[in-house]
Order: C-alpha cells, then structure tokens, then sequence
C-alpha cells in the first residue's frame, strides 16, 4: 500500500504534470476529420506527481520493441508507417532522471496498442483501468476482435478495473457485465481514495483520485469500451484536461472539423465504437475549455495532437507546465 500525506495546502503543492513523448505514427486524417489528409502524429503520454509523492503515468504510447505487438497488430502497423518508437515511455523517464520502476500508478486510457507501450517496464506500478478493460483484453467483445488485444497485456495482481459509471452503458459495456472481480482496490493503493463515481461541475461521472479535489478520472465514452480521461489541476486557477483518444484533431476539438465516419461492407463505420456518445462526451470537454473550471482555465489535451505537441516542447519532464 502506498501512503498518503495530507492534501495539498498551498498553491505550490498542486500536482504537476509533464509531457513524456511516447513515439510517432502516421495517421491517416480521413478516419478522423471528415476533411483528410495523412498526418505524422505523436502519441503521447504524461507523468502526473501529486504532492504526497506519487508517480503516476498516463498512456505508455507505443512500444518499442514493436516485434512484441501481437501478429494482428504488427500488420496492422504496418498501416501506419513511417512510425517512430524509441525513444519510449520508459526511456524518457530516465532522460529525465526518474526509473520506470519507481511509478506506482499506471492509468491507460484505452487498451488500443499506441496507447499501451510496455506495461513490463512498470515493474512496481498498478494498472488503472475503466469497466470491462479485463474483459475486452481476454475475449474482445462486440465491434472489437479479440486479435487486436493481447490477453496478457497486464499483470493480472496488479490491475485496478474501475467499476460501471451510473448512466445508460452501451451494448459492449453491458456485455462486459461483472464476470471479473476486483482483484485490487483503488481505496487500498491510494489510502483514501474512494472508487464511485460522482458528479464534478459539469462532468458526470468523476474519480477524485486522492481525495483532494486535485486529480480526477472522468469517465469519457464512446471511442472504446473503458476509455477515460484525467483532469489535473495544476495551479489554483489552472487544469490541464488529458483527453486521449475522445477526438483525433485539434479541429474536431475547436468545432473547425466534424468527426468522420465512412462505408466498409456496406456499413457506414466511425473510429469511435459509438459515435454518438463519442460526440456527447467531446461537447462535454468543448464547454470545459470554453468555460473553464472554478474560475481556472482548462487546457485540453489530445493525445495525437502534432500541433500541442510541437508548442509544448518545454513541458518535456523533467520540466512541467507551468
Ligand atoms: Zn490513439
């Protein structure tokens, strides 16, 4: 179990969060944007410190050793070149001083594999996972074939699976159901941290991580089963809103750009697994960052946004923003 100390007290206690590059990939923008263009894209993920001394780290991006990925998604990369995979999660870590051994938290915000580097590296972390991420990995589900999922992609002692969000599931979520319990509470890795999902503000369905108002897990469906996001308050007046995969480009997320959707077989498919909660949940960060938060700006977060990526250079750990 790791410690908790008291809440942060002063403006300079709030957690921080840095950048970790987590490669590159190309992405080809008309799955996305329904206007085009391929784009070379990173992917990636983030060290967030809370002032009590946890380590946490959201998305380990792609994987190195792409000769790990399972048959299914090495040909399927094969899609996405060129493809840049080193350095890692895990080597940035070091360039900035910090062993990938000595983060204790690990939150992904989906399973899809350029968001999933190597879990092996975390040889101390706990997985935190959104409902019926266990299930997809070892059976896949409805819309997801299981070959693009590697059944042993986590370590099954060390996964915290987030319970079901109280609000309409979709189909996948419900056929996720409850088959695996718990095998480790978040309330007994974090001390004080209660698993339920509440309100917070404007979002529906938040996790505040440690209690003290200044890291939240939201709930963010509609890209895949599981998938969340974590809001960050960085500063009294300042969030920083990881938003992963809820859109692909900076404009679908400024209104500029709708989300894409095109005919295979004869079914007209979209990126997001559900588009219409995809798009619920993308309105839901579009008023965050127009109206901010208890009087704080709130400054969002694609994971495979080039252009944030190339303006925020200086947030590289081990520097952070702010
Ligand atoms: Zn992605």
């Amino acid at each position: 179990m790791v410690r908790r100390s008291p809440a942060p007290t002063t403006a300079q206690s709030w957690p921080k969060v840095s950048l970790l590059p987590g490669g590159f990939l190309t992405l080809p923008e008309h799955f996305f944007c329904d206007d085009q263009h391929d784009k070379d894209v990173p992917s990636m993920s983030f060290l967030v410190q809370h002032p009590t001394g946890h380590n946490i780290v959201f998305d380990l991006g792609l994987r190195k050793i792409w000769q790990d990925y399972s048959p299914e998604i090495k040909s399927h990369i094969t899609k996405r070149l060129p493809i840049e995979k080193s350095p890692d999660v895990s080597d940035c870590l070091r360039f900035g001083g910090l062993d990938s051994s000595r983060i204790d938290t690990v939150i992904l915000s989906h399973v899809h594999y350029d968001h999933v580097g190597t879990p092996a590296d975390f040889t101390k972390a706990c997985f935190i996972v959104g409902h019926g991420t266990r299930q997809l990995l070892q059976h896949g589900m409805r819309y997801h074939s299981a070959a693009k999922f590697e059944k042993d992609l986590l370590p099954s002692d060390r996964i915290i699976e987030l319970p079901a969000p109280p609000r309409k599931l979709a189909d996948d979520e419900i056929e996720a159901g409850e088959d695996y319990p718990a095998t480790r509470g978040l309330s007994s890795h974090i001390e004080g941290s209660n698993p339920s999902w509440k309100q917070f503000r404007t979002l529906k369905n938040a996790i505040d991580l440690f209690g003290d108002g200044s890291i939240y897990v939201i709930d963010s469906p509609g890209h895949i089963i599981g998938h969340l996001n974590l809001l960050v308050r960085v500063a009294q007046s300042q969030w920083v809103y990881l938003a992963g995969d809820a859109c692909h480009s900076p404009r679908i997320l400024s209104g500029e750009a709708g989300m894409a959707t095109w005919n295979e077989n004869g079914m007209e498919v979209c990126i997001h697994v559900d588009k219409e909660m995809a798009m619920s949940t993308l309105r839901d960060i579009q008023s965050l960052r127009e109206n901010g938060l208890d009087s704080g700006a709130v400054e969002v977060v694609l994971a495979h946004d080039p252009d944030w990526f190339r303006a925020n250079q200086a947030a590289i750990w081990p520097s952070h923003f702010l």
